[in-house]
């Protein structure tokens, strides 16, 4: 069926609605005069306040009542639920989902070797079923859109796509500065562009550089010029850890980001993942190259990497701050919303300021702003965008509170609450239940139990 209506469903700001998907987008959202949500209570109630709203889409009213009544639309009875926008992971490791708690209690660069001599070992098969299991875990927590930093792109795309979820994938760099590795990363990289070409409307492909640390300068200039010759987003670590910032100094004179500023590489194109550590000039930097700034919160508390992410002051400058998982062997797991939970209280101890990274910037920061750095339409619920939707059941003791319903969703809920995925228009999990699921999960183990990691 092409056409959906979500009946009654709340909006973030507690109005209640009718949402239209048809063909993969939204097509009307109609606001009922007078109509607030209740999570509460799951119910509406009159409240004056939501006139304005309500007169602002009234035009779209009409539309969105002969729908309903049309026998081509399935309509969906969604009182007691509330809809986001699907959640953006803007820096993860997908098929790192088999790899969770290897290496525990270590320093960044002791658990890096680590997990580098893991992925020596992997090869396509347990990129298939590995990126299947992330994505799994992603829908469940209301990830629709990711930006993937791994190899095997083409297995990894064709896996995430099976799941209904939409991925972004990348050729990754990583030479440690070995000339001949270099030349034989920048064929392979060409290849896997030509071959992402096939992959049509799906095609979102960037360039990856693992880090300044353990890639050449020759080859990240290589890689950048070629991401920019080919319209693609450039995806790096950058300055992730205080070692990294001080043997950039030590070597090349400058801070991370003021390398990559002499190489020419800041750019609105690149997203940048940690960018933990920065000067006050490295964050003049990102702001006026409007860089795609990924904050990974778990991942950094988790390594001991740091946790002062300088939000206010990155934003401030121009730079559009993200949010992201990181993979599951640093963070362990692929919640956004958690991720989002931890970013905004960690802001707030260390600046000690209860006001550091308020409520009304979290839900853009998970959304609007990773739909942005990757230039995918999508991550606000307006008519004409995709159809990436959550549908939250709010029936439950975490929303049983007069307060703002994105409080209760960040800071008292979990993503369990999460009831319906939508991806595109289409139900990717329903009530809870993802197509196949027990099946890869059994497959995801057999082929774990032959990994040797
Ligand atoms: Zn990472």
């Amino acid at each position: 069926m092409d056409t959906v209506i979500l009946k009654d469903i709340m909006l973030p700001d507690s109005s209640v609605a009718d949402i239209e998907v048809k063909d993969g987008k939204i097509a009307a959202v109609t606001v009922a005069a007078g109509r607030v949500g209740n999570a509460a209570a799951g119910a509406a109630t009159e409240n004056a306040e939501s006139a304005d709203v309500a007169e602002k889409n009234a035009e779209s009213a009409d539309v969105a009542e002969k729908n309903a009544e049309s026998a081509e639309a399935e309509v969906i009875d969604c009182s007691g639920k509330a809809v986001l926008p699907g959640l953006v992971n803007m820096h993860t490791h997908a098929a790192m989902s088999m790899m969770r708690g290897l290496e525990e209690d270590v320093l960044f660069h002791k658990w890096l070797d680590r997990i580098w001599d893991v992925e020596s070992k992997i090869d396509a098969e347990y990129v298939w079923w590995a990126t299947k299991v992330a994505c799994i875990e992603m829908l469940r927590t209301g990830t629709t859109l990711y930006n993937n930093h791994y190899w095997f792109s083409d297995v990894a795309h064709r896996a995430a796509l099976q799941m209904g979820i939409r991925p972004v994938e990348s050729y990754v760099f990583l030479d440690k500065f070995d000339a001949s590795e270099a030349q034989r990363q920048k064929e392979q990289c060409e290849k896997m562009y030509s071959k992402s070409l096939d992959w049509g409307d799906d095609a979102h492909f960037t360039v990856g550089i693992h880090s300044i640390y353990s890639v050449s300068e020759q080859t990240m200039v290589w890689a950048a010029d070629f991401a920019r010759r080919h319209g693609l987003k450039i995806h790096i670590h950058l300055s992730e850890t205080e070692k990294e910032v001080r043997d950039c100094i030590n070597e090349h004179g400058v801070s991370p980001v003021e390398y990559l500023d002499r190489l020419g590489i800041l750019g609105p194109d690149l997203i940048a993942a940690h960018t933990l550590w920065l000067s006050d000039n490295d964050i003049a930097l990102l702001g006026a190259h409007h860089v795609n700034c990924v904050h990974n919160i778990n991942s950094n508390l988790k390594l001991a990497s740091g946790y002062r992410f300088r939000y206010n002051e990155l934003r401030d400058a121009g730079a559009n701050v993200c949010i992201g998982t990181d993979g599951c062997a640093s963070s362990n797991n692929l919640d956004i919303l958690e991720a989002l939970k931890t970013a905004a209280m960690v802001q707030k101890a260390w600046r000690k300021d209860p006001s550091a990274m308020p409520l009304d910037e979290l839900i853009p920061i998970a959304t609007a702003n990773g739909a942005r750095a990757l230039g995918i339409n999508t991550g606000i619920l307006e008519v004409g965008r995709d159809a990436d939707l959550l549908i939250i059941d709010t029936d439950n003791t975490f929303f049983l509170s007069p307060a703002p319903f994105l409080a209760n969703l960040v800071y008292s809920a979990h993503s369990d609450c999460i009831s319906s995925v939508m991806c595109r228009g289409r139900f990717v999990m329903r009530d809870r239940k993802i197509e196949g699921e027990k099946e890869i999960i059994a497959e995801a183990m057999s082929v774990l139990g032959r990994m040797k990691f």
